[in-house]
């Protein structure tokens, strides 16, 4: 062979050398690209609020859906939902499932139990503070307004702490064939709570996916030693922890079922959603709870007379909201949580409509410094 051409072929193969380091190179940090992807991709995971079936179909009566509770582990670790038949309503809390039936009766749901609605995530807080004492629910959504001002994403919140009083349903179970909840929940059990440890188990869904799931607030809460649960119509606060996870994505299994399929879902329920939700506002039939009776619900009957209006007495507004910015605020209220706009209702969206109503409905005085939007 030629000297030149065994030179060529030389250069050739240094060549090929370079092109293999420079391309196990490029493969390397490829593949360190992809692990840092994979490593985001699961953090973010952690970050998606996943929902089986939506709160429209449940509106509509759809209590069977086909997700187990043992399923429900893979998509988060904290969250709320109801049993197939409507047979309690769904705690999550920690990773653990549990059934709030009758009265508030609670235990772990067994793994094969079927659920037609849940929404759940891996509770990682992004936010903390104290829970201010005397604060009723009202004044908590407002609190927690400020605290997680971003409206149009998905907000899990879990407060851990100690509360003078609780008002909480349980709904009844259900037998096919189903009537649509608004009718049914007229049935449900209501009770109360008195001087108890535990916590409110919450997501605050925005206003725009309100046929998706339960639009603003919606709260379960579970005793410390897991034993009562339910959902919550009202609180009076005492002493505790605030949790907030932001959460911004969202995933949602719908069920393929023939009834699902069969659902016109393209009606709006709002108003079938206000019936659910105005029971708490409502004058409350239960009997007053002997103040001795903690952690033993009373268990509300229709036929009962009002004994009692069981009405939470408006909270101490004079702390000063902690771990709040107020740096843009050009008039500083004393209590930011506690406004009640003195704008027409017409003149609000939907949400602060409702929570004025709530706010009219408990006599609370109107907040001077509030503004219409
Ligand atoms: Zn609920």
């Amino acid at each position: 062979m030629p000297l030149d051409c065994m030179k060529a072929i030389k250069i050739e193969l240094n060549h090929a050398a370079q092109f293999m380091t420079n391309f196990l190179r490029a493969l390397a940090t490829a593949s360190f690209i992809i692990t840092a992807a994979m490593g985001s991709a699961y953090a973010a995971d952690r970050d998606t609020l996943y929902q089986y079936s939506t709160i429209d179909g449940l509106l509509a009566g759809l209590y069977d859906g086909e997700m187990t509770v043992g399923e429900i582990a893979a998509h988060g670790d904290f969250g709320l939902g109801t049993f197939n038949d409507l047979d309690g309503e769904m705690i999550v809390i920690d990773g653990i499932v549990y059934q709030a039936r009758g009265g508030g009766t609670t235990q772990t749901a067994p793994a094969q139990t079927l659920v037609p609605f849940v929404s759940v995530t891996f509770f990682d807080a992004n936010k903390t503070a104290p829970l201010p004492s005397g604060f009723n629910l009202a004044a908590l959504e407002a609190y927690l307004d400020q605290l997680a001002p971003n409206q149009n994403v998905y907000q899990a919140i879990r407060v851990d702490g100690v509360f003078k009083h609780l008002k909480l349903r349980t709904p009844p179970k259900q037998s096919k064939p189903y009537a649509p909840l608004a009718q049914v929940i007229a049935q449900q059990d209501v009770f109360e709570l008195k001087d108890v440890a535990g916590t409110l188990v919450g997501i605050r869904t925005p206003q725009y996916l309100a046929s998706l799931n339960v639009a603003g607030y919606h709260f379960h809460f579970i005793t410390a030693d897991r034993a009562t649960g339910g959902h919550v119509f009202e609180i009076t606060a005492d002493s505790g922890t605030i949790r907030i996870d932001r959460t911004a994505q969202f995933k949602v299994t719908l069920p393929e079922t023939q009834k699902f399929a069969a659902l016109d879902l393209n009606q709006s329920r709002h108003e079938d959603m206000k019936r659910v939700e105005q029971v708490r506002s409502q004058p409350s039939q239960l009997k007053a709870m002997p103040t001795s009776d903690v952690m033993n619900p009373v268990v509300a009957s229709p036929a009962l007379p009002l004994v009692a209006p069981v009405v939470a007495p408006p909270p101490v507004l004079t702390l000063a909201a902690p771990n709040i910015d107020t740096t843009n605020d050009t008039k500083k209220s004393k209590a930011p949580w506690a406004f009640l706009f003195e704008c027409k209702d017409e003149a609000l969206p939907d949400h602060m409509r409702m929570r004025n109503q709530r706010h009219k409905a408990a006599r609370r005085p109107a907040n001077k410094s509030s503004r219409c939007p």
